[in-house]
Parts: structure tokens; C-alpha cells; sequence
């Protein structure tokens, strides 16, 4: 069972969640806050001109509320200040759990040709487990269909289409962390559980400033996607063999710098040193890698829309950009 997941790693951040993630081991939280600003700013950079310039102009926005689909999970929300969760599309009923990752290798062996791209099909194949297992890309999938039909509409609403640019954006930079698509999620079949969260926020959040320069340097152009659910099963495939690179990163850094019974890494410089040594350029190749397809999700779903003017979408956002 993966109930455990049910907690994350921004917990951390609010302190009415403390007392539970200390209970909690396995953390959800992909990239943390700070990985997923990084990767949504580095994004607008990566896209074409035109469309660049309106996604610019919204920049704080869509960075701000590219957190929103872990915020939803928090007990103690406030709903006014985040966009809201949307449904309508088969990947999007549910919880809001299994939306953040894919356990690929739970459900076949890489390269992962055999796992449905239909959902239905997914969804009859995984039976119960399919909540446990995770449907990420169906969900990344799901969204470009909802931004496409906002961008498509007669009278765009233009705090929809930045709402479901901003959720778009998180669903895609969670594939593009490589403990989101294995059932070792956490390093904890090799012994090394605290993996996910020393990797995603740890090492993001203490190497940010670097990161941050070299993931907008690093981020290829944006590309229109062929097929958004096959482009999900690429960046599954493309990022997969992160994982055991990462174990090993850790592994290594272990052994110069033990962590305490925690397994918490915060604290602890040397072993950031040394992760950083072993795995700062994965992450930022990883992090680049995720801004790109970020972005390109987003020119896909204003592509397949008509490629409309949404420079003039400015009005009545004002009281709602915060
Ligand atoms: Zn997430």
C-alpha cells in the first residue's frame, strides 16, 4: 500500500503538518516548492516568442500557483488563494494522490511499452491498485486537453487559462523527477529511505541560487508534442534511469557524510556537499529537462487550440493575481 504517500514534503513548511510527517516516512511533495518555481519560471523562457510574452507577463502568477495541486492535499487550506482543482476528464475524478506520479516499473518493465496510454485500459489492467500505482501522465494529458479547450473558447477566461497553465505545469515537472516514477520512491527497497525528499527539496532548496541560473541556461526551446500522452511516456522513459544514479548519489554521500536515524539532510553540509557532487548536475539536467516540457506541453495545447491572441486576454485578473 502507498497510504503513507499521503503525506508530503512541503508538510515541512507548515507547521500544523509537522507532527504527521514525522509519523509519515515517505514524502510526496515532487521538486518542493522551490524546484517547481525554478523549473515553471525556466519554462516561459523556453518558449517562442509570442507566446512567451504573454506567459511572462503572468510569470509571478504561474510560478506561485504551480504549487497548487500539492496545496490541495493540505488539510488546513485556505481555497480562496489557490486556483481551483478541476474535473470533467476520467483522470481527473478521484483523489488527488495518484495524479503526482507514476509507480512505471510497478506496473511493467521499462522501457514501459506495455503500459496502456488509454486510461480506461490503464485503469482495467491496474484494478485496485491503480490508485496506489499513480496516473501522472494521464493527468499531464488531461490538463493540455483543459487549457486547449480555455485558450479555444469564443471569450477566454484569462484566469483560467493561467490557472490550468500553472496546474499543467506541475503535473509535467512531477514527471520529470525520477523518484515519481518508481515504486522505490523513496530509496526505500535499497535501504537509503529520505531519498525523495534530500533529492526534490534538500539539495533544490540549498543549491537553489545555482540551479536556478543553470536550469534557465539549460532549458532546451519548446517543441508542439504529437500526442501529449505519448510525450508523458517519454519523459517516463527519458527519466527513469535517474533513479538508480540517485541512489547511488545518495549512497555515496552516505558514506562520506551518515546521516542520523532522521535521515534527514537539512542539517547536515558535508552530505549536501557531497550529494551536490554527485548529483547537482543530474538535477539540473533533470530540472532543464522538466522546463522544457513544461513549456511544451503549454505551446501544444495553444497550437492544437488555433494559436489565438492571448495578449488580449488582460482584463479583471487584477484582484485575482496574488
Ligand atoms: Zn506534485
Amino acid at each position: 500500500m502507498r497510504g503513507r504517500k499521503a503525506t508530503f514534503v512541503e508538510a515541512a513548511v507548515v507547521i500544523a503538518c509537522i507532527a504527521s510527517a514525522v509519523m509519515s516516512p515517505a514524502p510526496a511533495g515532487a521538486w518542493g516548492f522551490t524546484g517547481h518555481f525554478i523549473i515553471t519560471r525556466a519554462a516561459i523562457e523556453a518558449l517562442p516568442p509570442g507566446l512567451r510574452t504573454f506567459y511572462q507577463s503572468h510569470a509571478d502568477f504561474l510560478a506561485s500557483h504551480s504549487i497548487d495541486p500539492d496545496k490541495w492535499r493540505w488539510d488546513d487550506l485556505d481555497w480562496e488563494t489557490v486556483c481551483s482543482p478541476e474535473r470533467g476528464l476520467a483522470a481527473l475524478e478521484g483523489n488527488e494522490r495518484p495524479r503526482h506520479f507514476l509507480d512505471a516499473d510497478a506496473v511493467a518493465p521499462y522501457p514501459f511499452s506495455e503500459i496502456p496510454r488509454d486510461f480506461s485500459q490503464y485503469r482495467e489492467l491496474a484494478g485496485n491498485e491503480w490508485e496506489d500505482w499513480g496516473s501522472a501522465p494521464w493527468t499531464a494529458a488531461a490538463y493540455t486537453i483543459l487549457l486547449r479547450d480555455e485558450m479555444a473558447a469564443p471569450d477566454p477566461d484569462l484566469h483560467r487559462v493561467l490557472c490550468r497553465s500553472a496546474i499543467l505545469a506541475h503535473y509535467v515537472a512531477d514527471l520529470s523527477q525520477p523518484f515519481h516514477l518508481t515504486v522505490n520512491y523513496d530509496g526505500q527497497l535499497s535501504g537509503l529511505r529520505g531519498i525523495h525528499s534530500r533529492f526534490e527539496r534538500h539539495l533544490v532548496e540549498y543549491y537553489d541560487e545555482v540551479l536556478n541560473t543553470r536550469v534557465r541556461a539549460a532549458a532546451p526551446q519548446a517543441l508542439v508534442l504529437g500526442s501529449p500522452i505519448e510525450a508523458a511516456f517519454e519523459m517516463l522513459v527519458d527519466g527513469y534511469p535517474a533513479v538508480h544514479a540517485l541512489l547511488r548519489a545518495d549512497l555515496l554521500a552516505q558514506r562520506v557524510a551518515p546521516l542520523d536515524d532522521s535521515g534527514s539532510a537539512g542539517d547536515n553540509p558535508a552530505y549536501m556537499r557531497e550529494l551536490w557532487e554527485q548529483s547537482g548536475d543530474l538535477a539540473a539536467v533533470r530540472m532543464a529537462y522538466g522546463a522544457e516540457k513544461v513549456a511544451s506541453f503549454w505551446l501544444t495545447a495553444w497550437d492544437s487550440a488555433g494559436r489565438p491572441d492571448l495578449r488580449k486576454l488582460t482584463s479583471g485578473l487584477a484582484d485575482q493575481e496574488r
